[in-house]
């Protein structure tokens, strides 16, 4: 991968775009000699190029450095119910060709699986890889611990897809936080601590990055705001409880709220009015799941608020939400947390999986050694 030095180098351009040796030495911090040192060896590795030179004033042209967006790349692997996808990502975050993807019925074979198309997708032109899986991961000893990939199976070990990567680096997280890197990356947002929260049809998953980089638990996984439980009687979840919020914010929980409507609730957000009278089964969703965000930004006093969803492409639900959710939360936060959508549909894509390699790539901390606990 890169030292510290030459990502302090590549990280400088990746969010202020191509830049000379000379104002990559007055942003840096680094001597002329170790920006031109650094430079020459990014550029012989295929991760930066020379632009054409742009006039200086009295001086030599200076010519300008960018991260070249052709010769290296990373590859994207994303471990789902029923499927594996991979795909190469450029190294500025573009996809490069098609995604490739099997269907899997039998959870058995998922793993040699993603092993065997690693095998075909990395070449000498590889820099490294990001590999996302639903539920809980260990980094550390390459092991699912609990994943929905893997229904009815306890830990299984990630062996096969390391031995099938070589010497290649592997950054292995929750898909999640896949999603939160390359909303990270595209966002400028480093440093920051951003909760982003996924909410789809009877699915709620989250993501807490601590300034810029995932939280660290006693296992690496999704924060599960899905599984937070309100006194309400819903459809039993899979986790085995009732009253689940992802069981509350899902097509089913609507129907028992409104016996007799065929509407999905994609379909009652895009038509909502906010009137109580019309829509006061959707009213009932939206005030729990304001309530469930508004505990979880009390709680975590995140920089940002980050929701994915696709309710939220209807403005006037999208304005009722955040105006419930900062109504729920405690006063000095409701000001302070800035409360973003992102329409972004590639949840647990390998596309989105290769960010977690470019996130490791320019920021540093995503990898396992990250992980790593110290006793
Ligand atoms: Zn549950």
């Amino acid at each position: 991968m890169l030292d510290s030095r030459q990502r302090d180098i590549v990280r400088t351009l990746w969010e202020q775009g191509r830049l000379s040796r000379w104002e990559l030495h007055e942003r840096t911090g680094l001597t002329p000699n170790n920006v031109g040192t650094l430079a020459e060896s990014l550029l012989k590795m295929g991760v930066l190029c020379e632009g054409t030179a742009e006039p200086g004033g009295a001086g030599r042209p200076r010519v300008p450095l960018e991260i070249d967006p052709l010769r290296r790349h990373v590859v994207g692997l994303a471990i789902a119910p029923g499927s594996v996808e991979a795909c190469h990502v450029g190294l500025r975050g573009h996809p490069v060709g098609p995604p490739v993807s099997r269907s899997i019925d039998d959870a058995s074979k998922v793993i040699e699986t993603a092993a065997a198309m690693l095998k075909k997708m990395r070449s000498n032109e590889t820099m490294a890889i990001g590999l996302s899986v639903t539920g809980f991961v260990d980094a550390e000893k390459h092991a699912v611990l609990f994943s929905s990939a893997l229904p009815g199976k306890g830990p299984a070990t990630l062996d096969p897809v390391y031995e099938a990567v070589g010497e290649l680096p592997v950054i292995l997280e929750n898909d999640m936080h896949a999603m939160a890197a390359r909303w990270m990356l595209t966002h400028r947002a480093a440093g920051q601590d951003v909760l982003l929260v996924l909410v789809e049809d009877g699915r709620l998953g989250a993501a807490m990055l601590i300034d810029g980089r995932p939280n660290r638990g006693c296992a690496t996984g999704g924060n599960e705001l899905g599984h937070s439980r309100f006194f309400v009687d819903t459809e039993k979840c899979y986790c085995g409880h009732n009253g689940c919020l992802e069981r509350i914010v899902s097509t089913d929980f609507l129907h028992r709220q409104r016996q007799g409507s065929a509407e999905t609730l994609l379909q009652a957000t895009a038509r909502f009015t906010g009137q109580p009278e019309k829509d006061g089964a959707l009213i009932t969703i939206l005030d729990y799941l304001a309530c469930g965000l508004a505990n979880v930004v009390n709680f975590v006093r995140p920089h940002r608020l980050v929701l994915v969803s696709p309710f939220t492409r209807s403005p006037v639900f999208a304005e009722a939400l955040v105006r419930q959710v900062r109504t729920n939360l405690l006063v000095e936060l409701a000001d302070r947390v800035k409360i973003d959508f992102w329409d972004e549909p590639a949840a647990g894509s390998a596309e989105t999986a290769g960010w977690l390699a470019l996130a490791e790539l320019f920021f540093g901390g995503w990898g396992a050694e990250a992980a790593r606990i110290k006793s």
